[in-house]
């Protein structure tokens, strides 16, 4: 157990504020595994972010790279406020937000070159999520990975009104429109907070990815970040993986119910 980590929470929540948590999905949530498509949640964790979604002190968002409503459907939990395509867009718990600056039609010329240029590289997968398309390279062979590379990189060149984000054997093609994870739990936060009292609210926020990177950055001093495996972190506080994060939240279920 984090015992550090959980110290502080529950410290701060004994004082009566309100708990705004807002979680990564893949690798925070569920364990990183072959197929992202597999990446189901566990029936143990849905109860406690469900325990966590009913409670009036608590309001609770999932924040993720992936398409809105896939991440929707993943978690499948009411009352949650869901943010996809890495914030651009965040609905749920009475929000609704889609990033003004993004339309659809700025990704259609990127979508087709990667549609072409996948088709020739076995095991490439091109998913549009609406607001972002993504380029997904985990069946391909290790020896044809160059080609998945220059061909994003050669999109990439061609497109310079959009930003590409490097995830877990996918390429993420998103619109430079300076928002980011860090962007949208600031949005998320303070949109909630006035809904759960006059006092500041406890911010707590997990992740495990170079995204979450500028959600940590943005709650420096406003929040409690936690990184969710290694690597280097800006993170207040590091937790081995998911089993740590499932049993701090069901401490905070505990601490809010
Ligand atoms: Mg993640």
């Amino acid at each position: 157990m984090p015992a550090r980590l959980l110290a502080r929470l529950e410290r701060e929540l004994a004082r009566g504020v309100g708990l705004v948590a807002i979680l990564d999905y893949d690798g925070t949530l569920t364990p990183i595994v072959p197929s992202p498509r597999a990446a189901a949640l566990a029936p143990s964790v849905r109860a406690t972010l469900g325990a966590l979604a009913v409670s009036a002190r608590t309001r609770l968002a999932i924040l993720s790279g992936r398409a809105l409503a896939d991440v929707r459907a993943r978690v499948g939990v009411d009352g949650v406020i869901y943010g996809g395509c890495h914030g651009l867009e965040i609905e749920g718990g009475g929000l609704s937000f889609h990033h003004p600056r993004v339309r659809a039609g700025r990704l259609v010329a990127a979508r087709r070159r990667l549609t072409a240029g996948a088709a020739s590289i076995p095991g490439a997968h091109v998913e549009f999520k609406g607001l972002a398309v993504s380029l997904h390279y985990r069946r391909v062979a290790l020896g044809r990975r160059d080609e998945v590379r220059s061909l994003a990189a050669r999109v990439a060149r061609g497109s310079p009104d959009l930003r590409i984000i490097p995830g877990l054997k996918v390429f993420d093609f998103v619109p430079r429109v300076g928002w980011n994870k860090g962007r949208a739990v600031r949005w998320i936060a303070r949109r909630v907070a006035k809904s759960l009292g006059p006092a500041r609210p406890l911010i707590l926020y997990a992740g495990d990815d170079v995204t979450d990177e500028a959600a940590f950055a943005a709650l420096r001093g406003r929040g409690v970040t936690v990184r969710v495996g290694g690597g280097p972190s800006v993170a207040d506080y590091h937790v081995p993986g998911v089993r740590e994060i499932h049993a701090v939240l069901r401490r905070m279920a505990l601490a809010v119910g």
